[in-house]
């Protein structure tokens, strides 16, 4: 990924020949990498057929007094989307457990996380956001809407929640912790943490999980 001119350049190419140089720790990542992707959890932030956002690139076209259903061309990072334009690591890291370079491209979590499907997961959200970063700013809010209406069914006071951790102070003091993690990020993470049956905020970590048991919420 590079900047130029304030416009985010995604890089499409494969780096899978770069895996087998991988060490077999990092084998490993990417192959629960691969297992999450057969579960298409991401499906929505990639815009794919019966995902949550399919109907915001589904149209009905009416041609010669016929109508077809149909959907619209989507960008080569979405079209094209596959793990093979990331790379992975294994390695220890400074004061995280995880993280997600949008630069390099690269998913890396440490030694002990290997096996924590929350810390993965969590970096696997950069990820897919990284891909939107690189678009127009609609596929971003047509995710972030999409979820929204969908936990709003789920979640009661998901508001609240929003309204506390979206607060200015709380973004801040996040960003100068563990980096960005914008409102789409906390709807995936709940979208997650509901698909696997956790508590709210185990994806998101930090202290959500805490901070949300205050509010004496519980999913529906
Ligand atoms: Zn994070």
């Amino acid at each position: 990924m590079k900047c130029e001119n304030g416009i985010w350049e995604f890089d499409l190419s494969d780096k899978s020949s770069e895996w087998w140089e991988e060490t077999p720790e990092t084998q490993i990542l990417i192959q629960k990498v691969g297992e999450f992707d057969t579960y298409n959890i991401f499906s929505d932030m990639t815009f794919q057929e019966g995902s949550l956002t399919e109907k915001m690139i589904k149209c009905h076209i009416i041609r010669d007094g016929k109508g077809y259903e149909s959907i619209i061309d989507l960008p080569p990072e979405l079209s094209m989307f596959d793990y093979t334009m990331f790379r992975f690591s294994v390695e220890p890291l400074e004061e995280c457990e995880g993280r997600y370079d949008i630069w390099s491209q690269r998913l890396t979590v440490t030694p002990e996380n290997i096996n924590n499907d929350s810390i993965i997961l969590h970096e696997m959200i950069h990820l897919h956001e990284s891909v939107l970063m690189a678009l127009p700013i609609y596929y971003h809010e047509a995710v972030m809407y999409c979820l929204y209406s969908e936990l709003s069914k789920k979640i009661p006071n998901l508001n609240y929640i929003i309204e506390t951790s979206a607060h200015i102070y709380n973004c801040e003091d996040m960003a100068q912790i563990g980096g960005l993690h914008d409102m789409l990020f906390l709807l995936k993470s709940f979208d997650i943490d509901l698909r696997f049956g956790c508590a709210l905020g185990t994806t998101y970590g930090y202290d959500m999980k805490e901070q949300i048991k205050k509010t004496g919420n519980k999913a529906v």
